[in-house]
């Protein structure tokens, strides 16, 4: 067992970092507070093959491993710390890989380059108004005629609608093509968001602003059948895949976050006074910081440990992907509760920007990639069995 980064995942991480810092950063306030993140951003993030690393390099991508991807997922949410850019980049990314291991030559050929160069948004349309965690349950019809799919029905809370309008990307969208085989009857599309017949509704969020989520209605919409993913019937097993890959790049981004979080914290109680003394001078606090440094710790391994099962294709996967989701938006919201408290009253204000890292991580805890509950059915159903 080796605990280290290889050189070239130490060189991504530094590299990455450098290009945040300089192409990032100065936008993370006018990310929060307009709800839009530069085009430009995701152009030079592209050329710097961080948007979608996952792609291979015959499509343009960088062709990174999952651990790097997990990599650059954590040093983006360090960054902008509001999660917007980490879940762009994070939906980007495990959904290119499905359509990348699932799709057909010509829908790659036309998707991957423009995806890779951060031209085009890619993302998932699963839930619906009638509920998210239940998938086989999906209304949304595909009816397949001759060579076209129509589609018919809603889909609800998905991120990068208005993006993917704007950019003529789309989404991966689960339909329901037999309706008596539960989610056996289910089919994964690419639907462009611009697509005859799709009218989209932006819902007003309370965080991650930079990145929108939407209601998406699909009326007689006519898609090519060249956009069916796979084969007919299969697209409930093409999604697990990618939520079981796209967990792994929310818990890195949530450890990230809570990484730069804590940092910060420490930094402040290292120099505010109270009573005679600094803040981390009271037991009570210093405690603290060791027992958030330890979480974080714990959590980063496993997320590493399942990007490295992702990598090595193992069964198990899954099982660590559900783990690391479970703790780690959990333990980021533990981490930014705990320091905003050490901050006092500052921590409130727009001026010390920690309260849109909790607006941002709320997303993951109430459901985003997978409500908690689900993560548990999914690790108890595999130690049960
Ligand atoms: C900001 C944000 C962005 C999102 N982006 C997308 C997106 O891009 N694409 C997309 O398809 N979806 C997206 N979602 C939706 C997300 O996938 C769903 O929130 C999630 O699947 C849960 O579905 P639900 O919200 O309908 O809750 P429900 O499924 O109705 O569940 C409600 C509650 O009941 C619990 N529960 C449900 N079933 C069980 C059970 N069997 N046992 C115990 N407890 C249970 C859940 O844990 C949850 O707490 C997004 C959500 C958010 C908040």
């Amino acid at each position: 067992m080796d605990f280290s980064f290889t050189d070239e995942e130490n060189i991504l991480r530094e590299n990455t970092k450098r290009f945040l810092e300089i192409n990032l950063q100065p936008y993370v306030k006018s990310i929060d507070k307009d709800g839009v993140i530069p085009a430009n951003f995701f152009k030079k993030a592209g050329e710097n093959g961080i948007v979608s690393p996952l792609i291979e390099n015959k499509y343009g991508g960088s062709q990174l491993s999952f651990m790097g991807a997990a990599i650059i997922s954590e040093e983006i949410a360090k960054i902008d710390i509001s999660m917007a850019t980490s879940v762009y980049c994070l939906l980007d990314t495990s959904w290119a890989y499905v359509l990348q291991k699932y799709g057909n030559s010509d829908l790659k050929k036309e998707l991957l380059p423009e995806i890779a160069n951060g031209n085009k948004f890619i993302g998932i349309s699963s839930t619906e108004p009638s509920g998210g965690s239940d998938v086989s349950n999906i209304k949304t019809t595909g009816e397949i005629r001759n060579n076209k799919i129509i589609i018919n029905g809603e889909k609800l809370y998905i991120s990068g609608a208005i993006e993917a309008k704007n950019n003529h990307g789309g989404h991966l969208t689960l339909v329901k093509t037999d309706k008596n085989r539960g989610h056996k009857g289910i089919t994964m599309v690419y639907i462009p968001a611009d697509s005859d017949g799709i009218e989209i509704n932006k819902l007003e969020n309370m965080g991650r602003m930079g990145i929108s989520t939407a209601s998406i209605k699909y009326n007689n919409v006519e898609i090519d059948s060249n956009n069916i993913i796979g084969e007919v019937n299969k697209g409930f097993y093409y999604s697990m895949d990618g939520f079981n890959h796209a967990r792994i790049m929310v818990a890195a981004a949530c450890n990230g976050l809570s990484e730069k979080i804590l940092n910060g914290g420490i930094e402040y109680i290292n120099n505010r006074d109270a009573f005679g003394n600094k803040l981390k001078d009271f037991e009570s606090i210093a405690f603290e910081a060791a027992d958030l440094r330890t979480d974080i710790e714990m959590v980063k391994l496993l997320t590493y440990k399942s990007a490295y099962l992702a990598d090595t294709n193992s069964n198990d996967q899954y099982i660590y992907a559900a783990m690391s989701k479970l703790r780690a938006p959990q333990i980021a919201m533990d981490v930014v509760k705990k320091i905003m408290m050490w901050y006092g009253a500052y921590s409130y204000t727009k001026d010390a920007e920690i309260e849109k890292s909790a607006r941002g991580i709320f997303s993951y805890l109430v459901g985003a990639e997978g409500a908690l509950n689900i993560m548990k059915l999914i690790i108890s159903k595999a130690i049960l069995k």
